[in-house]
């Protein structure tokens, strides 16, 4: 059933407390982590704590939570200071990105929907 644990998933594992991750948010739906291959000064992971295998069936079957996932990814970037300044001005190091890989062809490598949250560097855009 749709938001079942996975007894392979890593995420799901790392959202039961059985493989340790360096934790920066929790809620009752979600948790958010950093990232073990940083790819910016901020790179952390948001998840929902249920199993759901790509941002698309997320939303498709857990609105609700697809909407605290987005919440949650504003809400690191802003304690991690990368948040830009109301109405989204400020500097080249100011504000962040939030990606969701989805498809082994797009860099999906591990089939929990997540979150990825950057910041702290200059973003390119477009993207490579
Ligand atoms: P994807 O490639 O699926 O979009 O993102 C998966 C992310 O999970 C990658 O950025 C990868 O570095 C990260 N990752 C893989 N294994 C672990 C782990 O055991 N702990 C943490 N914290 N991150 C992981
Ligand atoms: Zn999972």
């Amino acid at each position: 059933m749709a938001g079942e644990p996975q007894a392979d998933c890593l995420f799901c594992k790392i959202a039961a407390g059985e493989v340790p991750a360096t934790v920066v948010r929790e809620t009752d739906t979600t948790i958010a982590f950093r990232d073990i291959n940083p790819q910016a000064p901020t790179h952390v992971l948001v998840i929902p704590k249920a199993h759901h295998p790509d941002a698309a069936a997320l939303a498709a079957e857990a609105p609700q939570v697809a909407a605290d996932v987005l919440r949650e990814a504003g809400e690191v970037a802003a304690q991690e200071e990368v948040a830009p300044p109301p109405g989204g001005a400020g500097g080249p190091r100011t504000g962040y990105r939030v990606i969701f890989n989805t498809g082994a062809g797009a860099g999906q490598t591990v089939f929990h929907a997540h979150a990825h949250v950057l910041g702290g560097r200059g973003l390119e855009w477009p993207p490579g």
